[in-house]
């Protein structure tokens, strides 16, 4: 349904016909972290986030995974891996 509150005339899930139904009626700008995304949309002097109305909460625990303009995530979660279960892994396809 389209916004008619914050980012008014876009398209959002959280919107019904009673108003916005995020936590507290209304979406949260963006994140420094957020710039560059595609999916961040200038709103005033503010950018906002077309898919999740809490940027924030979408980098609280390593990189959002919306994000358009982050590098090859797998590469993040290959570092993350734990080397000892990595190797037995390798040695099982052996
Ligand atoms: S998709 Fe993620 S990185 Fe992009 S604007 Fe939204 S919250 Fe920020």
């Amino acid at each position: 349904m389209l916004c008619t509150t914050t980012r008014e005339g876009m398209e959002c899930a959280f919107m019904t016909e009673n108003g916005c139904s995020y936590n507290g009626g209304t979406c949260h700008p963006a994140v420094e972290a957020c710039e560059g995304c595609a999916r961040a949309v200038q709103v005033g002097d503010l950018f906002y986030c077309t898919t999740y109305p809490d940027p924030a909460s979408k980098w609280r625990y390593g990189i959002c995974n919306f994000a358009t303009h982050v590098k090859d995530q797998s590469e993040v979660k290959e570092v993350k891996l734990n080397p000892i279960k990595a190797s037995k892994r390798a040695a099982g396809r052996r």
